[in-house]
């Protein structure tokens, strides 16, 4: 069969969603079959052939497609992890950042970068570098140094609201600082931060590449196939791999992006459609902030609706992402019982947390964050019909306000 995968400019999105890794089928099979086996008969000295593979902890057939894949949609080179908060934590150690520019964004991430911080603690404190650690992490935009890291996470957890990237990279990368940028929120084909000057991107894969809750995981995308293979080094010594049902999981997923074309007017894609009806959602619900009673919203539900589509920004948005915005966002209500209670009279959304499924879900934010405001109610958005989706929204603010 014709290698299509051979020059991936030559495909669109959803093709290379599906045919990017074809040469690494080593099989008939169509659809890529499961390997749980750990290790592997090794050749014979005599005879010496066989596939290259040893122990799973190296490399399984699974994750090495998953990783082609991965890669050619980031339009970079893909590594894997057994969950996001790994790829974050696999990255620092990897870059040994001195100190690290951060604002707000994803609990689990500021509790690895403590940890990281503990462990230059010991390191440093009989070297000069002891002066500098309580100066390890600094502000977003506190002034640049070489040697500093700009851990921008965009769109941001919980509010899905978005910073230039292209305006942090220049700014850092003036100073020989380096920019990571956390995309989980936003996964091509709506943005590409490598193209936006990223050094390094990450996503937990766990949300909208795996797709449908069911398959924990994070990636690294970095530049060449030489920065990936120093990160799958250290990864093979970390131990932080892929399991193997979550790399076929994974795979299958990325597969199912291609979603709906038979549908008029929809978009091909699970991501976009996600982002498409979000935006529409957003809008709605923006038309009752304030307190205002919009179809059917009743009056003062609503405080405020927090989304970037909404946001009020003066560099150009939509440049930043082609393919629309993320499928995240949140809405203040009115008081903290309204948002402890809307998740539960919501019917087709889950009280539960995490994003990115198809399935949508809604969740008190306060309760895993306390730094957030305790009005604050994060929503995911799965493929379910938008007016389903707004009718749900109807009922369930009515109940609360009643
Ligand atoms: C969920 C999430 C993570 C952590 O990913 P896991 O796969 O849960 O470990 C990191 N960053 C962001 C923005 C997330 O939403």
């Amino acid at each position: 069969m014709v290698q299509l995968d051979a020059d991936p400019s030559l495909l669109g999105f959803s093709s290379l969603s599906i045919h990017a890794d074809d040469s690494l089928s080593n099989s008939s099979d169509i659809a890529p079959p499961i390997h749980v086996s750990t290790t592997y008969s090794q050749p014979d000295p005599d005879q010496p052939d066989g596939n290259g593979l040893v122990y799973s902890r190296y490399s399984t057939a699974t994750r090495d497609r998953v990783e082609r894949v991965l890669g050619t949609l980031n339009k970079g080179h893909a590594v894997t992890y057994s969950s996001g908060l790994s790829s974050g934590y696999a990255a620092l150690l990897h870059i040994r950042p001195n100190r690290i520019a951060i604002g707000g964004g994803y609990h689990g991430t500021h509790g690895f970068i403590e940890i990281y911080k503990r462990h230059r603690d010991i390191v440093s404190r009989c070297s000069w570098l002891y002066d500098q650690i309580n100066k390890a992490i600094i502000d977003l935009d506190a002034e640049l140094q070489k040697g500093d890291l700009v851990w921008l996470e965009s769109p941001l957890n919980p509010t899905g609201e978005v910073y230039d990237v292209l305006a942090y990279t220049e700014r850092a990368h003036k100073v020989g600082a380096i920019v990571m940028v956390d995309s989980t929120f936003a996964p091509p084909p709506l943005t590409w931060a490598l193209d936006l000057g990223a050094d390094i991107v990450q996503h937990s894969a766990t949300k909208y590449f795996a797709g449908h809750s069911d398959a924990l995981g994070g990636v690294l995308v970095v530049k060449s196939e030489k920065e990936a293979n120093q990160l799958r080094s250290d990864r093979n010594v970390l131990g932080s791999v892929l399991g193997s049902l979550e790399a076929w999981l994974l795979l299958r997923s990325l597969r199912q992006v291609v979603y709906g074309t038979h549908l008029e007017g929809s978009s091909k894609l699970r991501v976009t459609h996600q982002s498409q009806t979000t935006a529409s959602l957003v809008a709605w619900l923006n038309q009752a902030s304030g307190g205002k009673a919009h179809d059917g919203i009743p009056a003062n539900a609503i405080y405020a609706v927090k989304h970037a589509s909404v946001q009020k920004v003066n560099w150009d948005i939509q440049r930043q992402y082609p393919g629309g915005f993320g499928a995240t966002f949140s809405v203040l209500l009115t008081s903290k019982t309204a948002a402890q209670r809307v998740p539960f009279r919501l019917k087709l959304f889950h009280a539960a947390t995490s994003l990115g499924g198809v399935e949508s879900l809604a969740e008190w934010r306060y309760q895993h964050d306390p730094e957030i405001d305790d009005r604050l109610v994060r929503v995911s958005v799965g493929l379910e019909e938008l007016d389903d989706l707004k009718q749900d929204w109807r009922q369930a603010l009515s109940d609360v306000s009643s």
